[in-house]
C-alpha cells in the first residue's frame, strides 16, 4: 500500500511567483514523496472569487493543511493596508496581504536558515545560521501616528513576555532538533532596557532549561560587525522582529544572494514555506528567476514533515549543483532560465536517492 500523502496547499502568489512555485513542485516531486498538492486562491483570483485579497473561506482553506508553499505576493509602495473581513463581518487591517497571512495564521517565528555554498559564496561558503525572527511584535505591529503637521512622529515597540519566551522555547527546540550547538541571543537592551530588556530576560530564562547548548547575547550592532569578520561565530540565532528581519538579508547578502534565503514561518497547526524575497516584479515572466529559495523554503518542510531523508538529498542535490556553476540563474551570475535550472536540480535530486 503507497504512503498516504503529504497533503500541502499552494499559494502561487503573484511576480515571479508562479514561476518558482512551478520549479519547487517539480523539484521537491522528484524525491518520489506522494504528494497532494491544493491550490488556495490569493490575491486576485481570491478577489475574483470572494470579493478580497484574503476572504475568510482563504484562511479557512488554509487553516485545514500543516503545511503551505507560499510565493511572494507583490507589495506595491502606497498600495495601502489589507483588509480581512472575518466570519463575524468584522473586520482586520493589516499593513500587508503578506502580513495578513501571517497574522489570520497565527504564525509566530519566521526560521530563515541561511548558508554558505562552494561555487557561489566566496568567503562565506562556511557561514550555516539559522535565525528565529520573531514575527508578532516589535516596531512592526503598525502602531505608528504622526504629531501635528510633519513635526514628529511615533511608533509604539511592543515586546511581550509570552511572544518573547515562545520565540526562545522554539530557537531551542530548533537547535535541539538540528543538533546545533550554540545559540545566541540579538538584541539591543544596553538602550532599550525595557522592551529588548525583557525580550533577553526571556531568552535566558527558557537557556537555563537547555544545558546542553553554548548560550550568548551580542548587540545588533556588534552582530552585523562580526558576521561579516567571523561568519562561523553565530549558528542558532534568536531575535526580534525588526532585527532579525534586517541581519538576515545581510546574511543573505554574504552567502551570495537573496535567491539563497528560505524561510518558514511557524504556528501550532500551519507553516508557511516562502523565500525571504519579495515578488520581484521587474523580471516577472522573464523566465529568469532564481526558485532556489523557494526550493530551499520546501526543504524545511520535508524535515518538519519528518521526510528528512528527502530533504537532505535535496540539499546535497543544490549543494553540488551550485558547486558546478552550470545552469546558474542572472542574479547568480550565470545566464541560465529558470527551467533550464529546474531540469538540472531534477536530475540531481534524483541522483541523490
Ligand atoms: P518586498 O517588498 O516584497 O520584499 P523587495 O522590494 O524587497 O520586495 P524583491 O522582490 O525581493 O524586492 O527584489 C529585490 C531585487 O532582487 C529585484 O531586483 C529582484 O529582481 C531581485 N530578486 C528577488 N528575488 C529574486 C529571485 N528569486 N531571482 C532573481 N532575482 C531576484
Ligand atoms: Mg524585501
Amino acid at each position: 500500500m503507497s504512503d498516504p500523502p503529504l497533503i500541502v496547499s499552494v499559494l502561487k502568489g503573484n511576480g515571479i511567483g508562479p514561476e518558482i512555485i512551478k520549479s519547487t513542485i517539480a523539484v521537491l516531486e522528484s524525491t518520489c514523496i506522494n504528494f497532494e498538492w491544493r491550490e488556495v486562491p490569493i490575491a486576485e483570483e481570491s478577489i475574483k472569487l470572494y470579493g478580497h485579497p484574503i476572504a475568510p473561506e482563504v484562511v479557512a482553506q488554509l487553516r485545514q493543511t500543516k503545511h503551505c508553499i507560499k510565493a511572494p505576493l507583490i507589495v506595491k509602495p502606497g498600495q495601502g493596508k489589507t483588509v480581512c473581513v472575518q466570519p463575524d463581518g468584522s473586520q482586520s487591517t493589516y499593513p500587508s496581504l503578506n502580513n495578513a497571512v501571517r497574522r489570520e495564521l497565527g504564525l509566530f517565528v519566521n526560521v530563515r536558515p541561511i548558508r554558505g555554498y562552494t561555487g557561489v559564496s566566496g568567503a562565506y561558503e562556511d557561514l550555516d545560521i539559522a535565525i528565529m525572527r520573531e514575527v508578532t511584535e516589535d516596531v512592526y505591529i503598525g502602531h505608528e501616528h504622526g504629531i501635528g503637521n510633519d513635526l514628529a512622529a511615533e511608533a509604539i515597540k511592543l515586546t511581550t513576555r509570552s511572544a518573547s519566551l515562545r520565540v526562545a522555547k522554539y530557537g531551542f527546540e530548533y537547535a535541539v532538533r538540528m543538533k546545533r550547538e550554540r545559540v545566541t541571543c540579538v538584541h539591543k537592551a544596553n538602550v532599550l532596557g525595557m522592551t529588548d530588556g525583557l525580550f533577553l530576560r526571556c531568552f535566558y530564562e527558557v537557556a537555563a532549561q537547555y544545558p546542553q547548548f553554548k548560550v550568548d547575547d551580542v548587540m545588533i550592532d556588534a552582530a552585523c560587525y562580526l558576521i561579516v569578520k567571523d561568519p562561523k561565530r553565530f549558528d542558532v540565532v534568536v531575535t526580534p522582529n525588526q532585527y532579525g528581519d534586517i541581519f538576515s538579508d545581510l546574511a543573505a547578502g554574504l552567502v551570495g544572494s537573496l535567491g539563497l534565503a528560505p524561510g518558514a514561518n511557524i504556528s501550532d497547526d500551519v507553516c508557511t514555506y516562502e523565500a525571504s524575497h519579495g515578488a520581484a516584479p521587474d523580471i516577472a515572466g522573464l523566465g529568469i528567476a532564481n526558485p532556489l529559495a523557494l526550493i530551499l523554503s520546501g526543504v524545511e518542510m520535508l524535515r518538519n514533515a519528518a521526510y528528512q531523508k528527502q530533504a537532505d538529498a535535496v540539499q546535497r542535490a543544490i549543494a553540488e549543483f551550485l558547486q558546478k556553476k552550470q545552469y546558474l540563474t542572472p542574479d547568480l551570475g550565470g545566464i541560465a532560465k529558470t527551467e533550464e535550472m529546474t531540469a538540472a536540480l531534477v536530475q540531481g535530486v534524483r541522483s541523490q536517492l
